[in-house]
C-alpha cells in the first residue's frame, strides 16, 4: 500500500472559481439555470478552458462539448480522469454538478503546480449534460464518451420549444453526425466529488461519504383510458374518469414505495389529461412513474408492483390501463480498489468516509461501463439540492476537493 500525502489544494481560489461558474446561467428571481448548448453553458463551458490553460493543461472541446484539460504523463498509458457534469437543472443550486467540475479543475492544477508531470496520464473533464433539463434525453455527455449513443438520436431529441439536439449542436458549432466520436477508450479511472444531494451526511454529522451503489431507475409511462364526457349531464355513478383512475394509482405508486421501505423510492412526476377542458369528464390520463432502488431484484420487484397495481385499479374503475417502458437502468456497483483509494485519502484527511449507495443518477454510473469508476460525496445541508439554496459549508467543499486532489496523486503519480 502506499503511503500517501494530504494534497493541499489553494482554497481561495476554489470558492471564487465556484462563484464565478454560478453566475454563469443566474435567473432573475434566483437559482441558475445552465442548459445545454445555451448561451450561459457556452459561457461556463469557456470559463472551465481558461481555467484548465491556466493551469498548463492541454484544452479541448471534444464532439458533444464536453471540455477537457489533460496533463500527458511520462508512463503514457490509460487516462486518470476527474470530473462532473456542468449543466443545471431549471433554478438549481452551484453546486450540483459545478463542484466537480470546478474540484475536479483545482485538484490537478494543484498537482501540476506541486508535483510536476504526473506519471499516468491526468485529465480533468466539464461533462456537457447530465439532468436532462433541456431535452427528453440525459447523459448526454457521458454517454457519448461511453459508446452509448443511440442512432439519430440528435435529430430526435426536442426542447420544449421544438429545436434538435442536432440543431442545438449546430448553434455552438458542433457537428451532430461526428457526436460518437467523443467516445473515449482509453481511461483507466473516473472519479467524481459530488454533493450528496440528499440528508444522510448532513443528519448523521458525517462529512464525507464514498457511494457503493449507484440506484437503478425505471422510468413507466401509464395511459389510463376512460370516457369523455358532459361534466353536467353526465350522472356520478355512470362516468368513467381517466384521471380520478390516475389520482388512485398514483396514490398506491407511494404507497407501495413506503411498503418496500428504504432505499426504494416511486414518483409520480408528470401528468396530462384529455380533453383538457373544465366542463369535460377526462377520457384519458397519462402520468409518468420514476422508481428507483439500490438493489435489482427489489428494484424489478417494485416495477412489477406498481404495474400490477395500475392494473387492478384499472379494472375495479373499468379503465383500459397501458404499462409502457421509457427507460430501466440496473444499479451500478462502483469499482472496489479505487473506491478503496477514496476511502484512503479520506482518512489522511483524518475522517472516516461513510459508505453509502446513490439514490440519484450520476455521470459515473455511465462511465462505469468504460472505466474504473469510484464517487465521493460531501454533504448537502439540510438534504437541499435542485434548487437555489442548495449548499454545502465551505470547509466540505475544501475538505472534497483536497480528498480529491489526495486520490488523484496516488493514482497519477505513484
Ligand atoms: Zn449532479
Amino acid at each position: 500500500m502506499v503511503e500517501q500525502v494530504l494534497v493541499e489544494i489553494d482554497e481561495r481560489r476554489l470558492l471564487r472559481r465556484l462563484d464565478e461558474l454560478a453566475q454563469r446561467g443566474t435567473l432573475p428571481g434566483g437559482g441558475i439555470y445552465r442548459a445545454l448548448y445555451t448561451p450561459a453553458w457556452v459561457a461556463a463551458t469557456e470559463l472551465v478552458t481558461a481555467w484548465c490553460k491556466d493551469a498548463g493543461l492541454l484544452t479541448r472541446r471534444d464532439q458533444v462539448g464536453n471540455v477537457w484539460g489533460r496533463m500527458e504523463g511520462s508512463r503514457g498509458g490509460r487516462a486518470i480522469v476527474t470530473g462532473s457534469h456542468i449543466d443545471t437543472v431549471r433554478g438549481g443550486g452551484a453546486l450540483d454538478g459545478g463542484l466537480g467540475v470546478v474540484a475536479g479543475v483545482e485538484a490537478v492544477a494543484s498537482l501540476v503546480a506541486r508535483f510536476g508531470r504526473p506519471n499516468r496520464i491526468l485529465e480533468c473533464v466539464a461533462i456537457c449534460e447530465e439532468e436532462g433539463s433541456r431535452f427528453n434525453t440525459n447523459f448526454w455527455g457521458a454517454r457519448a464518451i461511453a459508446d452509448r449513443l443511440e442512432p439519430d438520436e440528435a435529430s430526435r431529441a426536442r426542447d420544449a420549444e421544438g429545436v434538435t439536439l442536432a440543431d442545438a449542436m449546430r448553434s455552438v458549432g458542433l457537428d451532430p453526425a461526428t457526436a460518437a466520436q467523443a467516445v473515449r477508450r482509453d481511461i483507466d479511472t473516473f472519479v467524481e466529488l459530488h454533493i450528496e444531494q440528499g440528508p444522510i451526511l448532513d443528519e448523521s454529522g458525517g462529512r464525507l461519504g464514498v457511494v457503493r451503489v449507484i440506484a437503478g431507475t425505471a422510468h413507466l409511462e401509464v395511459t389510463v383510458r376512460g370516457q369523455a364526457d358532459h361534466a353536467g349531464a353526465a350522472a356520478m355513478e355512470r362516468r368513467r374518469d381517466a384521471l380520478l383512475g390516475a389520482a388512485a394509482m398514483t396514490l398506491r405508486v407511494a404507497e407501495l414505495a413506503r411498503e418496500f421501505g428504504p432505499p426504494a423510492v416511486a414518483t409520480v412526476g408528470t401528468i396530462a389529461v384529455e380533453p383538457a377542458q373544465v366542463n369535460v369528464v377526462p377520457g384519458l390520463a397519462r402520468f409518468t412513474v420514476d422508481a428507483r432502488h439500490s438493489d435489482n431484484a427489489r428494484r424489478l420487484e417494485l416495477v412489477a408492483e406498481i404495474e400490477k397495481a395500475c392494473k387492478v385499479i384499472g379494472r375495479e374503475r373499468e379503465l383500459g390501463v397501458e404499462v409502457r417502458t421509457l427507460r430501466d437502468r440496473p444499479p451500478v456497483s462502483l469499482n472496489e480498489r479505487t473506491t478503496d483509494v477514496l476511502r484512503r485519502a479520506a482518512r489522511t484527511a483524518g475522517i472516516e468516509p461513510r459508505e453509502m449507495n446513490s439514490g440519484a443518477g450520476h455521470d459515473t454510473q455511465i462511465l462505469t461501463a468504460a472505466a474504473h469508476t469510484a464517487m465521493l460525496f460531501v454533504p448537502s445541508i439540510g438534504g437541499r439540492s435542485h434548487r437555489a439554496d442548495e449548499a454545502t459549508a465551505a470547509e466540505d467543499v475544501v475538505l472534497g476537493a483536497r480528498v480529491l486532489a489526495t486520490s488523484l496523486h496516488e493514482l497519477a503519480y505513484t
